[in-house]
């Protein structure tokens, strides 16, 4: 029998809401098949329809092995043994026993649970060989369900395309940007971290989820009911008909909340002594556009075009682009479109699929692959151009390190602009030109940067990963990943003191707690995911600004991070105390 008791597991919640429904699991690399139940009397047909699956296996591993004999000798070949000794394994086929007797599952089903279940318990041993053949059992696990695959007498797929949790080791933000918005409703992972642009996808598509759920492969069954709990992080397996109630009730209460927030969305977004900050929204998909004005948002403060720049592998052209881009602009007119130029790289696609780097993050990404691909990058460009005819459009460079490559881009866009000028196509002159401020060395050097610019925007997800030395996707060490650490809040002091108008445009800038220290520190405008755009307005007609400015001086002089937030969250507290239930 499938367990049936109540657990509780806890993770890093990375996106908020509520989410009761039943879990599918997923591999890296392989899709868990569907699951139905099969009667006493189909039990001899699946054990022969498995045995028939890993003879096949066995005969194409074979084949496999003596085609690398012959090409490269034994000793290469000798890898399919661990393949061939997997694939009967006496441990895998006696726990199958046991869980295909207990779940009354379709054989794929279970085996691919059962395997799974091993996977996981080899990618935690000491012994580095051992952890090294967990991918020779998925390469096993593929083959084997593939074979199944020709051997259904029941179609499963009607019973896949239901609603569902998914769980999974990790998600990458591609697999994310592809999830089946009508049938995934949430998910949660083993691996990742709060500033992920998983993450960061996760609260773009107002998908429940949680990250960093330790033991979660192991623990989770697919096919249970599950809950997810997007604001403590808490993920529960079977929950009991009193949790569903409390969880039906809570989700309700928080959906009645924000709705009396977005009602409110048309008052201006001052602080009490009257000064304006601009709020606006980031931006990751094409079809959160209707969302924007609906949010309050004053337009988009950070459209992120590589996920619809690298979505399928083929780069749009200048055309292609200009009309995704206009249609954009044309949808906040009158409010400001800042466009984001690629920003390939870090945890995102690679420019190229097959670049492999070991840093990711410090290599090939973001403006150098623009500034070492002028032709694509000048087709963005002009593309960005041509849409600010039909609107209000601003454009800006990820990943600036300093002068000189601002003078390059500054460069290029000069070029195209003198493009359309012969072209004879129409853009708009004052179109605004900003630098994002998330390499520390700018930040250093912003008041060089800025007589060259109109605007910065500061990425704090980027800039306290490089200022502090910690991997933004590293759930080992995402307990010292602080957006409040002082050498992070001195650079953003340092940036605003430029004197030019400077947005925060990274996950800080939702941080409720950080809003007084950022509006304290000067920021003229806070640009967040759209759903926190309503939170965000509201905190801000709460807070006086004499008063944050006040504080971030302290704030300055404050030695670590717990003292700067706890500074900035007495007046947070004291301020909008209602956004904290
Ligand atoms: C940032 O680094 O804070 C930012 C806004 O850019 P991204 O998260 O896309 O790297
Ligand atoms: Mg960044």
């Amino acid at each position: 029998m499938m367990e049936t008791l109540e657990r509780r597991l806890r993770g890093m919640p990375i996106s908020p809401g509520i989410v009761i429904a039943t879990v599918k699991v997923e591999v890296a690399g392989s899709t868990a098949p569907g699951i139905y139940s099969i009667r006493r009397c189909e039990k001899q047909a699946e054990w022969d329809r498995l045995e028939k699956a890993l003879c096949r296996t066995e005969v194409e591993l074979n084949e496999l092995k003596a085609r690398v004999e012959h090409m490269s000798g034994a000793d290469e070949a000798a890898i399919f043994d661990a393949h061939l000794l997997f694939l009967r394994d006496r441990s895998i086929m006696s726990k199958l026993h046991v869980e295909f007797d207990a779940r009354m599952q379709n054989m794929e089903a279970v085996y691919y649970a059962v395997v799974q279940n091993f996977m996981e318990l080899m990618r935690r041993v000491e012994d580095a060989y051992l952890r090294s053949r967990v991918a020779d059992m998925e390469d096993v696990l593929r083959r084997v369900l593939k074979n199944m695959a020709g051997e259904h007498h029941e179609c499963p797929s009607s019973r896949d395309k239901q609603p569902h949790i998914l769980a999974a080791y990790d998600l990458s933000p591609s697999s994310t940007a592809d999830l089946n918005r009508d049938l995934v409703r949430g998910f949660v992972t083993e691996a990742g971290s709060t500033v992920s642009h998983t993450a960061i996808l996760a609260r773009s598509l107002g998908l429940p989820a949680i990250v960093g759920i330790e033991q979660l492969t192991i623990e989770v069954k697919a096919g249970q009911e599950v809950i997810i709990d997007g604001y403590e992080g808490l993920f529960i397996l079977n929950p009991s008909p009193e949790t569903k109630e409390e969880y039906l009730n809570l989700r309700a209460e928080k959906e009645k909340a924000y709705k009396a927030l977005a009602l409110m969305r048309d008052l201006p977004a001052e602080t009490t002594d009257g000064r304006h900050i601009r709020v606006a929204t980031n931006v990751e998909f094409a079809h959160e556009y209707s969302n924007i004005t609906a949010s309050g948002a004053e337009g988009v403060g950070l459209y992120r075009t590589e996920f619809f720049l690298l979505n399928d592998g083929n780069m749009p052209n200048e055309e292609e682009q200009y009309v995704h881009y206009k249609d954009l602009v044309e949808a906040c007119a009158p409010e400001e479109v800042i466009f984001r130029s690629l920003d390939a790289g870090g945890d995102k696609l690679p420019f190229e699929r097959d670049v492999k780097e070991d840093n990711p993050f410090l290599g090939w990404r973001g403006i150098r692959v623009s500034l070492s691909r002028p032709e694509i990058f000048k087709d963005q460009l002009r593309a960005i151009l041509r849409a600010s005819a039909h609107g209000k459009a601003g454009v800006m460079f990820p990943m600036i390190s300093g002068y000189t490559e601002v003078i390059r881009v500054k460069k290029l866009l000069q070029d195209c602009r003198d493009e359309l000028n012969e072209r004879g196509q129409a853009y708009d002159p004052n179109l605004r030109v900003g630098v994002m401020i998330e390499v520390p060395s700018a930040a250093m050097m912003a008041d060089v940067l800025a007589p060259h610019v109109d605007f910065f925007s500061i990425g704090t997800n980027d800039l306290t990963q490089y200022t502090i030395a910690v991997d933004r996707v590293n759930r080992r060490v995402a307990d010292m990943f602080r957006p409040a650490h002082p050498g992070v809040i001195r650079l953003i002091d340092q940036t605003i003191r430029a004197g030019i108008p400077t947005a925060i445009c990274g996950e800080t800038g939702s941080d409720l707690n950080l809003v007084p220290l950022l509006i304290g520190l000067g920021a003229t405008e806070l640009s967040v995911g759209v759903h926190v755009v309503p939170l965000i307005r509201y905190a801000i007609r709460h807070l006086n600004y004499e008063e944050c400015r006040e504080m971030a001086q302290l704030a300055l002089k404050a030695q670590d991070s717990s003292a700067i937030k706890k500074l900035s969250r007495e007046i947070a507290i004291k301020s909008y105390p209602n956004l904290f239930h």
